[in-house]
């Protein structure tokens, strides 16, 4: 495993993350998700980020993987990198959402006991609150890492600007924001606008998630919807009307430049986004271990020549 510094800080982060929004719920298979978790320790992925609402039900991926680390993974807790999360709805009332101190710190309560951990190495703020004041927020993110439930901070979805404001009020309080989540992939290029500028400036880390648009930049949906993906499932996030014929038009374009480079079309996706310096991981999702090991290899080819850029924004360009 590659190794890279997050931002300014102390902390090294493999190259490939593994998430677990989709496939680690109680509607998944127990028997996958421990292999899963197997493959990717052993393979030096030592990154493994959740969040409160991970599953479905909510919560239930924080379950399943703490059972695993019990069973499994007592005695590597110094080796391994657990982060989560709080920001979308996790229960009813007005205290389960948002950005207020009183869900922050209920909610991390919460994933700590769920996952039986004493605490957590990352502890983001899920999305913007546009109503909760922001030094609100951040001082709860300054109490979780004073009261030592979480090691670090970070931030996720925020814009340049609000990354600027939430930078400086953790600052302040020296709790430095260590990392910012982002979306950010071939499909969608947002953070190459201000963010990642904004980032390294900052001395934050970048750890993109849904690097391969949840399955959309492989060669999964090219002839048909397979009945086991995401977009087939009713509780998976990838709507059925995102597959549609002009990308699917472009995605076989990218396979075959992917080919050219000895890359399936996952690890070619994968990394163009590990190409950035400012990039510090990718956070990818999968169903399998075999998906696992497929995404492993893009590490083994992370340069691109001028002409593979170009034709990849010409690529995803085309109307
Ligand atoms: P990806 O873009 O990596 O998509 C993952 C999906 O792509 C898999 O479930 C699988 O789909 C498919 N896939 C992965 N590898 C392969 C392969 N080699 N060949 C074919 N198909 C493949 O990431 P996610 O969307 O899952 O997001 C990753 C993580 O990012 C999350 O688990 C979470 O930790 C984080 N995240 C954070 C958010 C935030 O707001 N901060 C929001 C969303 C995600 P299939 O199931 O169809 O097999």
């Amino acid at each position: 495993m590659q190794f890279n510094r997050c931002g300014k800080s102390g902390l090294m982060l493999p190259a490939i993350s593994l998430g677990l929004w989709h496939n680690f719920g109680h509607v998944d298979k127990p028997e996958t998700n421990r292999s899963i978790m197997h493959a990717a320790f052993d393979a030096g992925i030592t990154h493994f980020d959740l969040a409160n609402n991970y599953g479905p039900p909510p919560g239930s991926a924080e379950e399943n993987f703490g059972r695993i680390l019990k069973q499994d993974f007592q005695s590597y807790r110094d080796e391994m990198i657990i982060s989560t999360k709080a920001g979308y709805l996790m229960w009813p009332g007005p205290y389960g959402d948002f950005g207020s101190r009183k869900y922050l710190l209920g909610s991390l309560d919460q994933s700590l006991k769920r996952m039986g951990l004493d605490y957590v190495d990352i502890f983001y703020h899920h999305r913007p609150d546009p109503d909760t004041p922001l030094e609100e927020t951040m001082m709860a993110l300054v109490q979780a890492v004073r009261t030592g439930k979480s090691l670090y901070a970070g931030i996720s979805n925020y814009t340049a600007s609000q990354t600027k404001a939430a930078a400086k009020i953790l600052n302040e309080f020296g709790t430095p924001c260590l990392i910012h989540q982002p979306k950010y992939s071939m499909l969608v290029r947002e953070p190459e606008e201000a963010l990642l500028d904004t980032l390294e400036n900052k001395g934050i880390g970048c750890i993109a998630f849904s690097p391969l648009a949840q399955g959309l930049l492989t060669s999964k949906y090219q002839h048909s919807i397979p009945k086991d993906s995401r977009a087939a499932k009713s509780h998976g996030f990838l709507q059925k009307q995102a597959i549609t014929p002009d990308l699917l038009k472009k995605i076989g374009s990218l396979h075959s430049l992917a080919t050219g480079r000895n890359q399936s079309l996952a690890q070619m996706a994968l990394a163009w986004v590990l190409k950035d310096p400012r990039v510090t991981s990718v956070l990818v999702g999968v169903s399998s271990v075999k998906q696992l090991s497929d995404n492993l290899l893009a590490l083994q080819n992370t340069e691109f020549d001028t002409d593979e850029l170009n034709k990849i924004n010409e690529i995803l360009n085309r109307s």
